[in-house]
């Protein structure tokens, strides 16, 4: 699948890539709209189409991402209510295997998420896999999410790193598309993002099933 001669600097997603997205899914769509009721003495089905046209406004902005965003649109601290449910927060199988087989190479291994730094101090706390990487990236640091080309300029001010000689996993299409115009050489996408929910058995990039199936050839430094 992959040809690790090739690489030399691995970006990783956190969200539905390192991470299970049902958390995030979970939130979103069960949770959140049930708390939001409560707090306005609603029914949950009342404020559903509310809270689903909001996330459609966001979609695709830095502001779906920005925690401070949506604590000031709904009037509740989102980070606080994400903490009631962290018990959710989960490492996707065979990620912490992969880790610690590239921590053991000469690659470099980045984090890059659109998660806010909030999201991502308590996704972190929770998972314990900071070690693992040279350096932690939150869009919010740029001001640009990873969909926008000014994202991946401002990546390579940041880092150093060859697009051609990179490997990026993400589970978002739009984002992969946008990796892909910046011209990064290796790609690929998660066939299961959520384990609540089917996989994906169709898409523009190679689909990852399990990540111990791109381990072999990582060979470990001297
Ligand atoms: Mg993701």
């Amino acid at each position: 699948m992959l040809d690790w001669q090739q690489i030399d600097t691995v970006l990783l997603d956190m969200d539905g890539t390192l991470l299970d997205l049902h958390f995030d899914n979970y939130f979103w769509f069960e949770y959140l709209p049930v708390e939001y009721a409560k707090y306005h003495n609603k029914e949950p089905e009342e404020v559903r189409s509310y809270l689903i046209q909001l996330m459609k406004e966001a979609e695709g902005k830095i502001d779906w991402y920005c925690v401070d965003f949506w604590t000031e649109k709904l009037g509740m601290e989102i980070v606080s209510l994400k903490k009631e449910v962290d018990h959710l927060i989960a490492i996707r199988p065979a990620v912490v295997e992969f880790l610690e087989t590239l921590h053991t190479s000469k690659k470099k291994v980045y984090l890059i998420t659109n998660a806010h730094h909030n999201v991502l101090d308590l996704k972190l706390e929770k998972t314990q896999i900071s070690h693992y990487f040279d350096e932690l990236i939150s869009s919010h640091q740029y001001g640009y999410i990873k969909e926008q080309q000014e994202f991946w300029s401002e990546l390579s001010n940041n880092i150093n790193f060859d697009p051609k000689r990179t490997l990026f996993i993400d589970d978002s299409q739009p984002v992969l598309e946008s990796a892909a115009k910046y011209g990064i050489g290796h790609i690929l996408s998660i066939s299961q993002p959520d384990s609540n929910r089917p996989s994906r058995t169709v898409g523009n990039f190679p689909l990852l099933q399990d990540f111990s199936d791109i381990i072999e050839g990582i060979i470990p430094s001297q």
